[in-house]
């Protein structure tokens, strides 16, 4: 199983399944928990994948409001999913595609469908078997081509939406070798008044999963602290499983360092063993510390970024906070985002971006925001601030320049202000008749030709990129004109889109079209964050440079 590359499979060992479950409440981390476990299954020599199930009744989370839930995360086959896949993305290193994404939509309108079709020949068509034989049939499928596939269930055991993926869970646990399945149950441990960690919320939720039929093998308690030894020995006696098969996830500074924790734990060892897959596990000794090097860098210094957005909650933004970090890691500083309501901003002005050294727009849909954005935009340009533009900050960067140093009084993009005398960003041409809101991006992985000798030249090595996309508007070719002989250029296009713009002769002044954030990893960050940061570092590093040589200057004059 485990080969020189990590990734050849050897069908004769089959799969093996590690299905996750969570109690008490929802946010304990459980999607971290199991990805770190699984990037350890990695480091061991095993090829691994994740499936998450997501038992709402969206068919994806494309429409999703980021507020509610998250960021949507964009897969390389333009899959809009739950940002949980970013999460296994980043663990794993690995690119999944739409299939590991398993919600009640898509799985409910492909039953219905086939009913429509007549495929079930007249038959009363049920959630069992049909949908659960429909769950099951997913999940072999996403975990076909790998040695070991983790498959989370979103929510609380005891919702009832997520009934029926328990149920498919017990019968594929039914139809398989005992040694092929594995289920890890996690929940919480609160501490009382006291100081003490008490095990009744786990008992009841454990309580709860044995009611559907399901035996967690694995109970992993999330808690301040490390579990004491008194509170799995009782974990283990009221759940009916081993103590060694107790495992604490205590809180820690960075959600990179849980696989750390769950190695000292010995969560990893504990899965492989139960699986028994010891022989066909590389020896510890042998196995890549990579991970713990790359995110147990020393920082030396830390850098402030301003993120100028929508919405104040950091999971709206995640794979952008994740690629500050992969960045920070790599050039040894610590990297502080601090948000900034795009809203607030156009009466409060700058003063909220003075703190900060460098800036991104992110992306983003609607009215709402975008002149505090095109404000953030302008400041960064005058000011010679770092600037990085995503997706709709891209946009508004060419609406900035339109305005402003252009002349096109009010210039927009038509998706704000379908009136604009200067509709600088338009609707992709090929959508002008589609009128439907779902599914008329352009998503997923396109390639972008990179113009030699330009900053995306030098951040990219090479003279194309591919990176993931979800829009709707992209730069006007009835603009184009107007943009030749500029220090705007673009320096990155697919056919007659504008993929990437930089600004000669400022310190650093980048947008992209795509998101680069959905491909950044740790030890493989993404080319324009790390520019960003970088051309922060140089930033501060020559102001203070040159505060020192004026102090210096001074005390010779002196
Ligand atoms: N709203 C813009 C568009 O549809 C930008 C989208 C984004 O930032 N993801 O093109």
């Amino acid at each position: 199983m485990p080969t020189e590359s990590n990734t050849e499979y050897d069908p004769s060992l089959g799969n093996k399944f590690i299905f996750v479950t969570g109690g008490v409440m929802s946010g304990l981390g459980k999607g971290i928990t199991a990805a770190s476990t699984g990037r350890l299954l990695k480091n061991a020599g095993f090829d691994v994948t994740a499936v998450k199930v997501d038992p709402y009744l969206n068919v994806d989370a494309g429409t999703m409001n980021p507020y509610q839930h998250g960021e949507v995360y964009v897969l390389e086959d333009g899959g809009e999913v739950d940002l949980d896949l970013g999460n296994y993305e980043r663990f794993l290193g690995v690119d999944m595609t739409s299939d590991h994404n398993i919600t009640t939509g898509k799985t409910y309108q492909h039953v219905i469908e086939a009913e429509r079709a007549g495929d079930y020949l007249g038959k009363t068509v049920q959630i069992i078997p049909h949908i659960t034989n429909d769950i099951k049939r997913r999940i072999r499928e996403a975990a076909e081509g790998t040695d070991v596939c983790i498959v989370e269930v979103g929510g609380t055991v005891g919702d009832i939406e997520g009934m029926p993926y328990l149920e498919a869970l017990r019968q594929f646990a039914h139809e398989e070798p005992e040694e092929n399945v594995l289920f890890v149950h996690v929940t919480l441990v609160p501490y009382s008044k006291n100081g003490e960690q008490k095990t009744k919320p786990t008992q009841h939720s454990v309580k709860e999963v044995r009611s559907i039929g399901l035996q967690p093998d694995v109970i992993v308690g999330r808690c301040e602290d490390r579990l004491e030894r008194s509170t799995k020995e009782k974990i283990a006696l009221f759940c009916d499983i081993p103590t060694e098969a107790v495992f604490s996830n205590p809180d820690v500074e960075d959600v990179y360092h849980v696989p750390l924790m769950v190695e000292e734990e010995g969560l990893d060892q504990y899965v492989i063993e139960r699986f028994g897959l010891a022989d066909e596990a590389l020896p510890r000794e042998e196995r890549t510390t990579e991970w713990r090097e790359i995110v147990t860098t020393e920082k030396d210094g830390e850098v402030d970024i301003a993120l100028v957005g929508k919405y104040d909650l950091e999971d709206a933004y995640m794979s952008i906070h994740e690629s500050l970090k992969h960045a920070g890691f790599e050039l040894g500083v610590e990297v502080d985002v601090h948000w900034v309501d795009a809203d607030e901003m156009a009466d409060h002005h700058t003063e909220r971006l003075e703190r900060a050294d460098g800036i991104i727009v992110p992306g983003g849909f609607g009215m709402r925001g975008t002149e505090g954005k095109i404000e953030a935009v302008q400041y960064a340009r005058e000011n010679e601030v770092p600037f990085l533009g995503l997706c709709l900050g891209f946009q508004m960067a060419v609406v900035e320049y339109a305005r402003n140093v252009l002349g096109l009084e009010d210039a927009h993009s038509a998706e704000m202000e379908p009136d604009t005398p200067h509709p600088v960003i338009d609707i992709l041409p090929e959508q002008y008749e589609v009128e439907n809101m779902g599914g008329t991006m352009r998503l997923g992985e396109h390639v972008t030709v990179i113009e030699p000798e330009t900053l995306a030249y030098e951040l990219y090595e090479d003279t194309s990129c591919s990176e993931r996309h979800r829009h709707r508007y992209e730069v006007n070719p009835e603009y184009f004109d107007d943009f030749e002989d500029e220090p705007l250029i673009f320096s990155g296009t697919a056919g007659n889109r504008m993929e990437i713009l930089e600004l000669e002769g400022h310190p650093f002044f980048f947008g992209t079209q795509f998101h680069p954030e959905y491909t950044s990893r740790p030890g493989r960050p993404s080319p324009p964050f790390l520019g960003l940061v970088e051309a922060v570092i140089e930033e501060t590093e020559g102001d203070s440079g040159a505060n020192a040589e004026a102090e210096s200057e001074t005390e010779v004059t002196h």
